[in-house]
C-alpha cells in the first residue's frame, strides 16, 4: 500500500554508502546536500498517501486490494493512461516539474517490464517470474527505484571487454549458484542517493563480446559494495531557500554509481548475459514509451511553470502589454502547449499490444522527445530575453534585507508598482534558479540528455513514424496523373489509410 513520507525517510537510514565532498555521508536524511530533496520526495509520498487524493493517486493492488500508486499500474486502455497522467501530473506540480527521476519514473518502467513477462522468459521462465514478482513487491511496498542504464564514457570507441580493464562498465564478474557478482560503474544515477533500490541495466546497444553488460537487475541501496558518488550539491551550496528556492529543494544529486563486487541473488536478476533481451526489455516491452510518457508529463508541467513565471515577471516589469513581449510570451506558451498536446496525443493514439497493454502513441512520444533537446534551450533563451538584467540586479543574499542601510536602497530601487522589494527579489531569484543558476544549467543538460543523446532520439523517431501510410499518400498523388494529365477524379483521401483513435498492434 502507499506509504507516508515519514516511512520513506525512515527507510533511507540504512547504512548506504554515499560520498560527497570527500566524505562518507552518515545519514542522507539529515545531510545538507540531501535533506531537502529527501523532504521533497517525502512530500510526494504524503500526497499519494493522503486519503483525499486516493482516487487521483492510487488504484487497488491486484494482489492485496490495497491502494497503490498509479505509476505502478499496467495501463489497459486509453482511460488508464489518462488516470495515470492525472497522478503523475499531481506529483510533478508539487516539484514544478523539477524532479525528473521522482519515484513514478522507474515505477513506469517496472510496470511495463512486468506487462511483458514473455520477453524476459526468453532467457528462462525464472527471469519472467522475477520481474513480475519484483514489480509487485515494489508496487505493494511503494518503493522508490531509480536506474542507472548508461555506462561511463571512458572510451566509447571500444566495447566493454576491450577497455583497459574489462570491468570498468558495470557487468557480471562472477556467476555463483545463488546469484551473480557485479563489478564496474555506471555513468549517472539521478536520485540514486535518495532511493530505496537501483535498477542496473544498459540501454545503449551492446556489441558482441559485451554479454557481461547485457543484464538487468535490482539492488537495494545498502547492498555491500555499492558506492554512490554524488556530484557537487547545489542544495548544499545554496545560501538560503530564499536565494535559491529550487536548488535548495529539488536537487536530485546525480551520482556516479560503483558496483564493487556487489552480490545479487538470482531472484533480483531479470536479464542475464543476453544482449537481445537487454535491448528488448526497453524497446519491445512498453517500457521506453511508458517511462518517457511519465517524463514528458513532468516536462509539460515544468514548461507550464516557466510560462507562468515569465508572464508574472513581464507584468511586474510593466512590459506585459507590449505587443513584442506578448509575442514572446505567446511563443513560450506555444512551446508549452505543443509538449502538452503531444502528451495528450499519445493517449489518443495509444495502441493495445498483444498483452492487452495500452502503449502511448509512439510517433507523438518520440516527436516530443526529439524536440525537447532544442525546445528547452529555446524556451530558456526566451525567458532570459524577457527578464533582462533584472535577473542579475539582485541583492547578494537575503541578509541584505536585514541591514537597514542596504534595505532602504533596495526598497527604493529594487521594487515594482504593487510589489515590495522582497516580493520582487523573491520572484526574480526564483526565475534565476529556474534558468540561470548552476541548478538551472544542470536542468538544461538534463532535458537535452535524459532520454539519450539527441542523435539517438532522432533514430527512435525515424523508426517509429508511420512512413508507410505517408508514402501511400505520395503514391496516391502520383497515381492521380501522368504525361497526359489527370487520370481519375478521386474523392479526397481515397486509398489513404486513416488513422484510428485506438489501434491494435500487429
Ligand atoms: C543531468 C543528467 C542526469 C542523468 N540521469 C541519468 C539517470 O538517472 N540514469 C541513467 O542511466 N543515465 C542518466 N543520465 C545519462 C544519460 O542517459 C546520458 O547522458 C545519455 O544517454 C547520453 O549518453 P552520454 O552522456 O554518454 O553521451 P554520449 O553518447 O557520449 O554523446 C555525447 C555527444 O557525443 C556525440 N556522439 C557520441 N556518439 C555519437 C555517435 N555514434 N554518432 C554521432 N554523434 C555521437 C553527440 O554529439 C552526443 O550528443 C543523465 C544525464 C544527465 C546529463
Amino acid at each position: 500500500m502507499t506509504r507516508s513520507g515519514a516511512a520513506y525517510v525512515e527507510g533511507l537510514r540504512d547504512a548506504r554508502t554515499v560520498f560527497i565532498d570527500g566524505e562518507r555521508v552518515d545519514d542522507v536524511t539529515t545531510h545538507p546536500a540531501f535533506a531537502n530533496s529527501v523532504r521533497s520526495i517525502a512530500r510526494l509520498y504524503d500526497i499519494a498517501d493522503d486519503p483525499s487524493n486516493r482516487d487521483l493517486m492510487t488504484f487497488g493492488s491486484p494482489t492485496t486490494g490495497d491502494p497503490v500508486n498509479r505509476a505502478f499500474m499496467i495501463p489497459r486502455s486509453r482511460e488508464d493512461l489518462a488516470l495515470r497522467r492525472g497522478a503523475i501530473r499531481r506529483w510533478a506540480e508539487s516539484t514544478f516539474g523539477l524532479m525528473g527521476r521522482s519515484p513514478d519514473h522507474v515505477a513506469s518502467f517496472l510496470a511495463a517490464f512486468a506487462s511483458a513477462p514473455d520477453i524476459f522468459a526468453r532467457g528462462g521462465q525464472q527471469f519472467a517470474d522475477n520481474i513480475v514478482r519484483f514489480h509487485e513487491y515494489a508496487r505493494d511496498n511503494d518503493l522508490y527505484v531509480t536506474y542507472t542504464i548508461v555506462p561511463p564514457q571512458i572510451d566509447r570507441s571500444k566495447p566493454a571487454h576491450e577497455q583497459a580493464d574489462p570491468h570498468l562498465y558495470a557487468g557480471v564478474r562472477e556467476e555463483r549458484d545463488d546469484g551473480i557478482v557485479v563489478k564496474g560503474a555506471q555513468m549517472l544515477g539521478t536520485g540514486s542517493a535518495l532511493s530505496d533500490w537501483i535498477l542496473l541495466s544498459c540501454i545503449h546497444p551492446l556489441r558482441e563480446g559485451e554479454e557481461n553488460q547485457a543484464i538487468s537487475l535490482v539492488v537495494p541501496l545498502n547492498a555491500p559494495g555499492l558506492r554512490v558518488h554524488s556530484r557537487r550539491s547545489y542544495a548544499g551550496a545554496a545560501s538560503s531557500m530564499f536565494d535559491y528556492p529550487l536548488s535548495s529543494q529539488f536537487d536530485e544529486t546525480d551520482s556516479l554509481v560503483v558496483f564493487d563486487d556487489v552480490f545479487v541473488p538470482w531472484e533480483h536478476v531479470f536479464v542475464y548475459r543476453d544482449r537481445a533481451i537487454t535491448r528488448s526489455q526497453f524497446f519491445e516491452t512498453p517500457a521506453h514509451t511508458l517511462g518517457n510518457n511519465q517524463a514528458q508529463i513532468r516536462f509539460a508541467t515544468k514548461l507550464h511553470f516557466l510560462t507562468g513565471l515569465t508572464r508574472r515577471i513581464a507584468e511586474m516589469n510593466g512590459t506585459a502589454a507590449l505587443p513584442p513581449v506578448q509575442g514572446t510570451l505567446g511563443e513560450i506558451a506555444g512551446h508549452a502547449a505543443m509538449v502538452e498536446g503531444l502528451v495528450l496525443a499519445q493517449e489518443a493514439h495509444c495502441e493495445i499490444d498483444g498483452n492487452g497493454v495500452a502503449r502511448p502513441g509512439r510517433a507523438e512520444l518520440y516527436a516530443n522527445m526529439m524536440f525537447q533537446s532544442s525546445l528547452y534551450p529555446a524556451v530558456l533563451q526566451m525567458v532570459r530575453e524577457l527578464c533582462g538584467g533584472g535577473l542579475i540586479q539582485l541583492p547578494s543574499s537575503r541578509e541584505d534585507f536585514g541591514n537597514p542601510e542596504i534595505a532602504a536602497d533596495l526598497e527604493r530601487y529594487v521594487q515594482s508598482p504593487g510589489m515590495s522589494s522582497v516580493e520582487r527579489v523573491k520572484l526574480l531569484k526564483l526565475a534565476w534558479d529556474a534558468v540561470g543558476s548552476e541548478f538551472a544549467s544542470r536542468h538544461h543538460q538534463y532535458e537535452m540528455f535524459y532520454a539519450g543523446a539527441p542523435f539517438l532520439v532522432k533514430g527512435h523517431m525515424f523508426r517509429n513514424y508511420d512512413f508507410a501510410s505517408a508514402q501511400e499518400l505520395v503514391e496516391s498523388a502520383l497515381q492521380g496523373y501522368d504525361l497526359d494529365g489527370r487520370i481519375d477524379a478521386m474523392p479526397p483521401g481515397a486509398g489513404v489509410p486513416q488513422r484510428g483513435d485506438v489501434g491494435a498492434m500487429s
